[in-house]
């Protein structure tokens, strides 16, 4: 498959529909303010809702909750989401990837367990990847697990773990070995029940002073056997499928599109010139990154592994998530300003300015995935 190779999306005009009837609900009754909140916003209960409403493990089989719906329907409602600036923090890692990651490779008691609460909107995952001066070279993790009666004993520490302090799992990346010459081997996935005793979070603030990140501490803490996600050792094939689902979504071009939509709003239907072209560039930037990001959901759902594809989108992606707040800039003259009720526009640019920088790092920074592109391009 190729770029070129675009499926169509309009046999799920309905759905779409659908999500945007269950969005202006929502918006009606207060849940969020569409340019005050972003995808990353957690709120437990509107993910319970989108739950009751089949919108979380959609493309999972009937058995563990989901509705057995393809990834391109899957697609129209997450583009839906993303673009109405809904609060999905709460279920997004457990059903972008997690879910998923337990669904291919988790034990029958994780599945079995774990998936239909997911799918209801009742359990929430983290990301137990970065550690302390560990983040882009991942396979030098240090957290360890020894093997223990009927499990394991973590001792370490994980750091930027998104929601640590309200999730109830963390997938982390452990090593389970002696480093060898080879240090992507002896590592290993494991589903870590943050309740469990010996577990420390501690918070960490971001840019605009929110607390989404942690660091989280290690000691002693058991994982029982049957909540290793593949097997012993198979932690690094694991972590990169993970990263590849992680990458592909249009969440990495859709981060922004609150301030786009303000910016229209507020040039209103007599554009000057400039700002016809500002706006120009950026929708048709954004055509075009949507539709490679519905071709890799193609080749997602067609069985292929677009690992390459998903790091050209992420990367062209979260760079024009980035331009969206300097061209808006140059288009509007206005201060970004936080809790500026009557100015959504003030708002959306605060609200973008102070977390764009961290578009091109979460997921993998962009030096990282143009190592990737490289690497896939046979250029390195
Ligand atoms: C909003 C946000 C949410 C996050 N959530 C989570 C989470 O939930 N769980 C989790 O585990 N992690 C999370 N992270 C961490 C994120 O994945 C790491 O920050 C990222 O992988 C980079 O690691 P680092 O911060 O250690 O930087 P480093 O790896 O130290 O990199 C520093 C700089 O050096 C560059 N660099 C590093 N190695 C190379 C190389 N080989 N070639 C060229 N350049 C290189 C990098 O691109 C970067 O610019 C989150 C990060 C952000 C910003």
């Amino acid at each position: 498959m190729h770029f070129d190779d675009v499926p169509d999306l309009s046999p799920y005009e309905a759905t779409r529909e659908r999500v945007r009837e269950f969005l202006a609900v929502h918006a009606r009754q207060g849940t969020f303010v569409p340019w005050k909140t972003t995808w990353s916003t957690f709120d437990a209960s509107f993910t319970r809702s989108a739950g009751e409403h089949g919108f979380i493990g959609m493309t999972w089989p009937q058995h563990v909750g989901g509705c057995q719906r393809s990834a391109l329907e899957r697609y129209v409602v997450a583009e839906e989401m993303l673009a109405a600036g809904a609060p999905c923090g709460a279920h997004w890692i457990a059903d972008r990837q997690s879910g998923p990651q337990i669904l291919r490779h988790g034990s029958d008691r994780a599945r079995q367990e774990i998936l239909p609460r997911i799918a209801r909107g009742e359990c929430w995952f983290g990301i137990g990847m970065s550690e302390p001066d560990v983040g882009s070279d991942l396979a030098s993790v240090r957290t360890r697990a020894d093997k223990a009666p009927g499990g394991w004993r973590i001792n370490g520490s994980k750091i930027w773990t998104t929601n640590a302090h309200q999730v109830h799992y963390i997938i982390a990346l452990v090593r389970t070995e002696q480093a060898t010459a080879r240090k992507h081997d002896g590592l290993t996935q494991l589903i870590v029940d943050m309740d469990a005793p010996g577990i420390t979070v501690r918070p960490v603030r971001d840019l605009s002073g929110h607390h989404e990140f942690n660091q989280v501490h290690f000691d002693d803490c058991f994982v029982p056997d049957d909540m290793v996600v593949g097997a012993p050792g198979q932690g690094w094939q694991m972590v990169t499928s993970e990263l590849s689902l992680e990458r592909s979504g249009p969440d990495r071009f859709l981060s922004a599109y609150q301030l786009l939509d303000a910016l229209v709003e507020r040039i209103g239907p007599e554009p000057q010139p400039h700002q016809a072209m500002l706006v120009g560039k950026l929708v048709s930037q954004l055509t075009a990154l949507r539709r490679m990001s519905i071709s890799v959901a193609g080749m997602l759902e067609a069985g292929h592994n677009p690992a390459v594809e998903a790091a050209l989108v992420k990367d062209l992606g979260t760079t024009f998530e980035q331009q969206t707040a300097e061209l808006a800039r140059l288009a509007v003259e206005a201060q970004p300003r936080q809790h500026a009720a009557a100015d959504p526009y003030a708002e959306a640019l605060a609200q973008v300015m102070l977390t764009s920088p961290s578009f091109t790092l979460r997921g993998g920074t962009r030096e990282i995935l143009r190592g990737v592109i490289a690497r896939g391009l046979g250029l390195r």
